[in-house]
């Protein structure tokens, strides 16, 4: 049994990040598995090292041990590279502006995420040599018309069809930086992963990763899905505050206290008293994470 930490190394770890890396951690050593650490950081706008180097610092301080890594998403280009080959005729390139995305795909969904109509779908060759000749392009895979079905470890079976939803997602960008979803997929098979547990906010992306896995001929994961967190008024818990990033945290609370703290919200433990990550392994089997949402009080982690 193996399970991952895949964090994005964009800025300093929130309370909604730390209760994610504490049920995935709970979760593997509960089954006596073996924890992969992976750091995303792809993204050249968004990711620096000394994030993720706090990032490890902060893991440590909780208690959250890896056995495995830390790997560098970074230095595996040439193996996202390769998937892409691997892919062929099925990826092609998409010379859309986003201007002319979020043109196209009216009505808003006002999830930030856009449906890609297929604009460039079938360009012939003489079309995509004459479009290259002013704009670099994306890459975009064909992704199968087809319902996904899965059945997540916490929130039970689930369906879903990509073409629904994103259409044929982005695979690499203009800029020449592999997607989240291509990444991802390439390196949950590679690594030999077999349970990813991370926020429900990822649950539209499991049919993505699902089907590239089956397309590279990888042996998929199994997900499971939890609450995200968010404040009384129903709004996400965001890095921007930064009274709940692990800095102010750490000010405020030991490790121990921090981790009981979450462990109450989460159901674990009846009253909100320190309890070391470790102590809380054999209690994980009993967490209810079905839900959408975990609300967290005002007070609850500023005090
Ligand atoms: N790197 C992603 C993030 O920090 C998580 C990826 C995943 O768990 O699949 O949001």
């Amino acid at each position: 049994m193996r399970g991952r930490f895949a964090p994005s190394p964009s800025g300093r770890m929130h309370l909604g990040n730390v209760a994610c890396a504490l049920l995935a951690w709970l979760s593997v050593r509960s089954q006596g598995g073996e924890m992969v650490l992976r750091i995303e950081d792809l993204d050249p706008d968004r990711c620096r090292e000394e994030y993720a180097l706090t990032l490890m610092e902060d893991l440590t301080w909780l208690g959250l041990t890896w056995d495995e890594g830390p790997y560098w998403q970074s230095r595996r280009r040439d193996l996202y590279e390769k998937a892409l080959r691997a892919l062929g005729k099925d990826v092609y390139p998409c010379f859309c502006t986003r201007a002319q995305l979020h043109a196209a795909s009216a009505p808003h969904r006002g999830d930030g995420v856009f449906r890609y109509p297929g604009t460039c779908r079938n360009l012939t060759p003489k079309e995509i040599a004459e479009k290259a000749k002013t704009r670099a392009p994306a890459l975009r895979w064909r992704a199968p018309d087809e319902d996904v079905l899965f059945c997540d470890k916490f929130r039970g079976p689930q369906r879903m069809n990509v073409q629904e939803t994103f259409g044929d997602f982005l695979v690499r960008r203009s800029d020449g930086v592999h997607a989240y979803q291509l990444a991802v997929s390439v390196d949950d098979a590679a690594m030999g992963i077999t349970e990813v547990v991370r926020g429900n906010d990822l649950l539209p992306s499991t049919p993505c990763q699902l089907l590239l896995i089956r397309a590279l001929q990888g042996k998929a994961p199994v997900y499971g899905h939890v609450p995200l967190l968010v404040a009384p008024d129903g709004r996400r818990l965001s890095k921007r505050e930064r009274d709940l990033d692990m800095g102010a945290l750490r000010d405020r609370f030991s490790p121990a206290q921090l981790c009981g703290k979450l462990a109450y919200l989460l159901g674990l433990i009846d009253r909100p008293e320190p309890v070391p990550a470790k102590e809380l392994i054999p209690l994980f089997p009993g967490a209810d994470l079905h839900r959408d949402h975990l609300v967290v009080q005002d007070d609850m982690f500023l005090r």
